[in-house]
């Protein structure tokens, strides 16, 4: 789509068909998603974000985890590989890799991993969704965090990590209008986009994705779009997922979180009620057979 005037907010619109596979396909031409999780016991939400990755059409999916983990990742997951990975000096080296096309960190990744592996990956300057512990570990000193963010990242919390990373943004957010100018959810994203220096997508029953030149899109989950069984455990991590298998595809980070945001509504509208977060990655098939 054409980038809206500034000022001007796009709605997230159904995505063209742009999950085809052509008969030529091969799992090499549809990238690699890589998402980085943490310690034993601690693996759905990484399993999760891969698994979306992996339906919304990345060619390969690779979960890198600690040894300890491995085996619980390997009782869980087929058709996804997987590396034991310790610390971050060695994603560094894994990153040498360059057909590693998108990241994904944050779902079960821990804050000390965190600590460890953001500045690795982001060193990388691969396309790269944070969510989860990769935003939270890093909000009490942002700024330098904030520095080392660049234009392929995008950035998923939800208003409680948003609150943590733009506490002043936040704060502006939810004052009312008495105490001061009050900042639409629009506003507050485009700041905080401005400030990062990269996509910020913050959810919620309307999910705002805005980029650091302005341009904005909302994703109102609401009306006919309603989804509230998306309010369940795990699914911000299906969210990353879909937004990372999106870039390992060739999306912009602006486009695959806008997509990412729709096609998650639409897999809990196919579903209904009662849906769980790993019901979510399931439904996308009947989603794009339905987008044609
Ligand atoms: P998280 O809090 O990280 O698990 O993410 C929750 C996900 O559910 C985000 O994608 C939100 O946009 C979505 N979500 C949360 N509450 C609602 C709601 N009431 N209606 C629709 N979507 C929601
Ligand atoms: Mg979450």
């Amino acid at each position: 789509p054409q980038a809206p005037a500034p000022g001007s907010v796009q709605l997230v619109e159904r995505p063209s068909s742009f999950l085809g596979k052509t008969m030529r396909a091969h799992k090499y031409g549809h990238g690699h998603a890589l998402v980085l999780a943490g310690g034993a016991g601690k693996g759905g939400a990484a399993r999760l974000a891969a698994r979306a990755a992996l339906r919304v059409g990345a060619g390969l999916v690779t979960v890198a985890a600690s040894q300890p983990a491995i085996a619980e990742h390997a009782a869980q997951l087929t058709a996804i590989m997987l590396r034991a990975l310790p610390d971050g000096y060695t994603l560094r080296g894994m990153l040498q890799d360059e057909r590693l096309n998108a990241l994904c960190l944050g779902p079960g990744l821990g804050a000390a991993r965190a600590q460890d592996m953001v500045p690795a990956a982001l060193w990388a300057k691969r396309a790269t969704v944070l969510d989860a512990d990769a935003l939270t570990a890093f909000a009490d000193d942002p700024a330098p965090y904030f520095a080392q963010l660049h234009d392929k990242v995008v950035l998923t919390p939800h208003l409680g990590e948003f609150r943590q990373l733009f506490p002043d943004l936040a704060a502006r957010l939810a004052a009312p209008v008495s105490r001061g100018p009050a900042y639409s959810k629009i506003e507050a994203v485009r700041a905080a986009a401005a400030r990062a220096g990269c996509v910020v997508l913050l959810k919620g029953p309307d999910t705002v994705i805005a980029d650091p030149s302005g341009r904005a899109a909302l994703h109102s989950a609401t009306g006919a779009n309603a989804a509230p069984w998306l309010a369940t455990a795990g699914s911000g991590d299906v969210l990353a997922g879909l937004a990372c298998g999106l870039m390992a595809r060739g999306h912009s980070a602006f486009d695959a979180a806008a997509n990412a945001a729709w096609l998650h509504a639409a897999a809990a509208r196919a579903f209904g009620p009662g849906l769980i977060a790993e019901d979510l990655p399931e439904m996308l098939p009947q989603v794009f057979r339905e987008l044609g």
